[in-house]
């Protein structure tokens, strides 16, 4: 039973850490305990220590740790990878050689094609990709991929490291030291940023690791379960016809407390037949399963929401603010929107629709085409949204935003439904976005 309780115990406290370092931020768990677990590991017991050992030792434990402890936030470093594609290879490297004998060549094959996968995915993911970082040579081409929504981002705003007008939907990562193309998320198990270029592997890597554990879950099963069902029957006989009646299961109490006894039972004789090679890890397996699944499960909801990780906590920030009262939406001038422009004013339109006695000039209020190039995005964002710090319509409006909005047409706005989100073109649309590039 130890045994048993050892994997179990592993098992739930790694996918724990896990579940809470990867959903812990994330905006739909913000007033949660998970998003609490998240500030107590990530801010408030690093705190506590440090003033901890300013008391006892001045400071000296902390102070050699934090460079450790900077490394390991804010530089790029593959612990996590290391530590990742470890347990994958040792407890493939227990439970292939336990089982091997035991399976047909049908999954011998299976075994063989399905291994690999998350180590090759990886790769993919953690390789330098020149779509993934915007660097001078291909700003140029970044900037033409999405449109401003003039919601979450804006054109005319330069990163301060990079030195160039941040491409829509990019984000700079601390981390990667770059701006990063349609970013979604700094991953550590992969060192590097998901974003354009290798969202698609990411995706693959979490649907690989997930069919890997649920196979090898399935396997130790396969293989173990004609030799765990014959003990369980005859453990099952010997119990039911042991000379002491005064401990026969039915004087247990409840039916749920037997079922757990029994199936405690099982999983003692699997590990007794298997042992940690076989039955362990197939447990573990089992155990850590929903992880992976459920992250796909999470980056599927954000692929049918048209949203990367990164622009979800924007949404959500215009959420809590929407609850407020104190948001609201304006209708941007035609004039401003390339679709709504008249012909000849449009770029490339000039020289067939306007004569050169009676040009038709570009609306001064339309950012500089370097600022703003036109996109080879179907969709162009309608809406303007502005917060107000009293909760009154917006009476004045910052340079940027009367560039292009109506000012009379603020209204408040109760619902984010109301808002269109430029980005997303539909579940298999937004999947077909990221599969492509
Ligand atoms: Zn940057
Ligand atoms: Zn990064």
């Amino acid at each position: 039973m130890t045994i048993v309780r050892t994997i179990v115990t592993f098992a739930v406290t790694v996918s724990v850490l896990t579940f809470i370092a990867f959903f812990g931020r994330t905006p739909a768990f913000r007033n949660t305990p998970i998003g609490f677990c998240h500030r107590l590991l990530v801010h408030r017991i690093p705190s506590a220590l440090r003033t901890l050992d300013v008391l006892l030792t001045n400071g000296r434990i902390t102070s050699g740790g934090a460079r450790l402890g900077h490394y390991l936030m804010n530089e790029k470093h593959p612990v996590v990878m290391v530590f990742f594609l470890g347990l994958i290879t040792a407890s493939a490297g227990l439970f292939v050689p336990a089982v091997w004998s035991l399976l047909p060549l049908r999954h011998k094959l299976l075994v063989i094609v399905l291994l690999p996968q998350p180590y090759y995915f990886t790769y993919l993911c953690a390789k330098r990709n020149p779509e993934t970082l915007i660097t001078e040579l291909n700003h140029a081409a970044q900037m033409r991929h999405y449109p401003y929504d003039r919601i979450l981002f804006y054109p005319g705003n330069a990163c301060r490291t990079c030195k160039f007008n941040k491409p829509a939907r990019s984000k700079h990562c601390s981390i990667c030291k770059s701006c990063v193309a349609r970013a979604d998320h700094h991953c550590v198990w992969v060192n590097n940023c998901v974003g354009r270029g290798n969202h698609k592997w990411f995706l693959a890597l979490l649907l690989s690791t997930a069919i890997l554990l649920a196979y090898g879950a399935y396997l130790a099963y396969f293989a173990l379960g004609p030799r765990v069902e014959k003990q369980y029957a005859r453990y099952e006989h010997w119990y039911k016809f042991r000379p002491s009646p005064g401990s026969n299961p039915s004087s247990w109490g409840t039916h749920g407390e037997k079922k757990l006894h029994y199936f405690l039972t099982y999983v003692s004789i699997y590990i007794d037949e298997g042992g940690v090679s076989a039955a362990g890890v197939g447990l573990l397996a089992l155990l850590t399963w929903p992880l992976p699944l459920g992250l796909l499960g999470y980056q599927l909801y954000l692929v049918y929401a048209g949203m990367t990780t990164n622009e979800s906590s924007k949404w959500a920030d215009w959420v809590d603010e929407i609850a407020e009262g104190s948001v609201f939406l304006g209708k941007r001038k035609p004039e401003t929107m390339r679709d709504y422009r008249p012909k000849g004013v449009g770029p490339g339109d000039t020289a067939h629709s306007s004569s050169p006695s009676n040009p038709i000039p570009t609306p001064p209020e339309t950012p500089p085409e370097d600022e703003e190039p036109p996109t080879t995005w179907p969709a162009e964002s309608r809406h303007i949204l502005v917060r107000t710090t009293n909760g009154q319509a917006p009476t004045s409006l910052p340079p940027r935003i009367k560039a292009v909005a109506d000012k009379d047409s603020f209204e408040r706005t109760w619902d984010l439904a109301d808002v269109e989100n430029v980005y997303d073109l539909g579940f298999w649309d937004n999947l077909l976005e990221i599969l492509a590039h």
